[in-house]
């Protein structure tokens, strides 16, 4: 088969464009043949482009050479072709397309490329094997979802930049080659060929560069940055990805929350959902803790319920219930009564996920059946209806689950030096029969409205987290978050680390993690004690970080940002089911990008160039 060359031809409309007002137009499409369908005189052709899909009709008798070609073309081939618009018959109109309602008549048909049967065909949905999507990506990127979560990409990222730069940020671009830049991960390296044994490390995050921007007098800075950290791969990361960094001279908090919010309101908004004047919720993270028993809250659910006052002293000798830790319920609405048996299991499914940490299940429903503790499941019942109210002005009913968990007399008040360990559980608890019970009660279904997204910051984190291997306290945030003013100035720093609150925040949208920032250390001797304080010595600070403790003694604003994960945004109002759907060219779980084929050893040559080589450690 001879292919055709595309000559002065001009594409006239995109394949997601016709309607029935065009009929009578003649048009040039190209695109991809996403199906062929062979009636004999006539032949179909589907014609795939970004924007959608437009049918085309080969009749043999009026353009046979025409018709011949789409007898050649097969799926995936590159075609261009010219013909009428015209309306589709009686009862042909196809509802499931936006150009459904009308067909091109070719006159014209080019092939201008062919294709080998794919692997798997763009014109269906993701086949199961991620493997084979990830190799042949640029066909599963053909697929109309991939196109529609890219399309959101592009707008959202755009968005988020307009509004930015509207409020006067600067977007500027930080250097990929660089030094450490502490996140907590590992730093993928960069040799140096120039510099034997010397490397250049790509940054976990632009964050010195963008404070030494506010040292530098520029005010407000952002940037789409891309960020890399070499950690062990969970399910939901990326060795690299995007974040929408930002940082500005002498902030409040609330200053950096407003900004965020109005740029989430702006992505939101170009992804088609209107947040309106949708609350931010504020809370600190002991509240979080207390509440949610964790530090990124899913408020798509009500709380728990602190029902420790409940169970008086004589109460809990009788249910072996500790004397003094707390007893914690929550409720997960619209569960359905349970039958005996299916209670059973899941009281026993509970009691099993807690091992012997000394959590127990207490049942509500059983305490009824007893005389002498009705009136405790009475107040138990009153206290989750006021929870359940609060959220959802309903009342709580046998229809709703309701979970109460008791430490069993010994039952350790720390765990890991964490004293608050059991509301952790508990929310860690309450989090796994949501998800279970999702088909229930249906609060995490997507109706497209505001309503599916529950924002909230969390502020007030912890300073430091104990670290029971090494026996150190480390730092939870980066080393350049500033602890609260008065933890300093109370001698809490050095007396009582545990307790010492960070000026740092949490950005949370339905139980995800969507960013996080803090205001900044500006003072070197605050600095330098933050270190000390991390186990550093003097040297060892000067000799990682010598050049930005300089900086920080000229002249340095109070200051203060927050980074976002674009990616995770992205994947949120794509509907989309991990990250990997809204990264063009990502990894896989082990690291390992398999289009490219990378990472891949290198030659000797190279190996020798940058004075490397690699010992097979055993
Ligand atoms: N650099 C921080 C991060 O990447 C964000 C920030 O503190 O602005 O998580």
């Amino acid at each position: 088969m001879t292919l055709d060359f595309l000559g002065n031809l001009q594409r006239t409309h995109m394949c997601g464009e016709l309607r029935s007002s065009d009929a009578g137009t003649t048009v040039t499409l190209m695109g991809w043949v996403n199906r062929r369908r062979d009636h004999g005189n006539l032949i179909f052709l589907d014609v795939r482009d970004r924007t959608g899909i437009t049918q085309i009709v080969l009749d043999k008798e009026a353009s046979p050479e025409a018709h011949a070609k789409a007898e050649a073309a097969r799926s995936e081939y590159v075609v261009a072709v010219t013909g009428k618009v015209r309306v589709r018959g009686q009862g042909l109109a196809n509802p499931n397309m936006v150009t459904g309602d009308i067909e091109v008549v070719g006159s014209e048909l080019l092939l201008l490329n062919e294709a080998k049967t794919p692997p798997f065909s763009p014109a269906e949905d993701a086949i199961a094997n991620e493997e084979v999507r990830l190799k042949y990506r640029y066909l599963d990127l053909r697929r109309v979802e991939m196109q529609k979560n890219f399309a959101v990409r592009s707008r959202v990222a755009m968005a988020i930049r307009n509004f930015l730069v509207e409020q006067g940020f600067l977007e500027i671009e930080t250097p990929f080659m660089t030094r450490s830049t502490p996140e907590g991960a590992r730093d993928y390296l960069v040799p140096s060929r120039v510099h034997p044994g010397h490397f250049y490390a790509l940054p976990q995050s632009p964050q010195i560069f963008k404070q030494i921007l506010m040292i530098s007098g520029f005010d407000k800075y952002f940037q789409i940055a891309r960020c890399f950290r070499d950690e062990d791969l969970r399910a939901d990361r990326q060795p690299e990805f995007t974040q929408i960094d930002l940082e500005m001279t002498f902030p409040r908090q609330e200053t950096i929350f407003r900004v965020v919010e109005g740029f989430l309101q702006t992505a939101f908004k170009a992804a088609g959902v209107e947040l309106g004047n949708q609350q931010f919720v504020q809370m600190t993270y002991d509240q979080a803790i207390a509440r949610y028993g964790i530090d990124k809250p899913d408020m798509r659910l009500p709380a728990m319920v602190d029902l420790s006052t409940e169970l008086t002293a004589e109460l809990r000798e009788t249910l072996k219930v500790d004397p003094a830790l707390p007893v914690l319920g929550f409720t997960i609405p619209r569960v359905g009564e349970l039958s005996g048996t299916a209670r059973k299991a899941l009281v026993n499914e509970i009691r099993g996920s807690f091992g012997d940490c000394g959590l127990d299940f207490l049942d509500v429903s059983r305490l009824r059946t007893n005389e002498a503790f009705v009136p405790l499941a009475e107040a138990i019942a009153a206290k989750l209806t006021a929870e359940q109210i609060v959220f959802n002005g309903e009342n709580f009913t046998t229809e709703d689950l309701a979970v109460v968990i008791t430490p069993k007399p010994g039952t350790p008040a720390k765990w890991n030096h964490d004293p608050q360990w059991i509301w952790k559980r508990v929310g860690a608890l309450r989090l796994e029969l949501a998800k279970k019970y999702a088909d229930k009660h249906g609060l995490f279904t997507q109706t497209g409205t505001a309503a599916d997204f529950k924002f909230l910051w969390v502020t007030d984190f912890p300073m430091y987290e104990w670290n029971e291997e090494a026996k150190t306290w480390d730092a939870a945030h980066h080393p350049f978050t500033s602890p609260h003013e008065d933890d300093i100035t109370s001698g809490r720093l050095v007396n009582d680390k545990g307790a010492v609150r960070a000026l740092a925040y949490d950005i949370v949208l339905n139980g995800t993690e969507l960013g996080s920032g803090s205001i900044r250390i500006h003072r070197q001797d605050v600095q330098a004690e933050i270190f000390r304080s991390l186990g550093m010595t003097d040297e060892e600070a000067r000799a990682r970080f010598g050049f930005f403790l300089d900086a920080l003694e000229y002249g340095t604003p109070p200051h203060g940002g927050i980074a976002l994960g674009l990616d995770r945004i992205v994947m949120i109002l794509a509907g989309a089911s991990s990250l990997r759907e809204v990264i063009a060219f990502p990894k896989t779980a082990k690291a390992i990008d398999l289009m490219v084929d990378a990472p891949t050893p290198v030659s000797e040559q190279q190996m020798r160039e940058l004075s490397l080589r690699t010992v097979t450690r055993s």
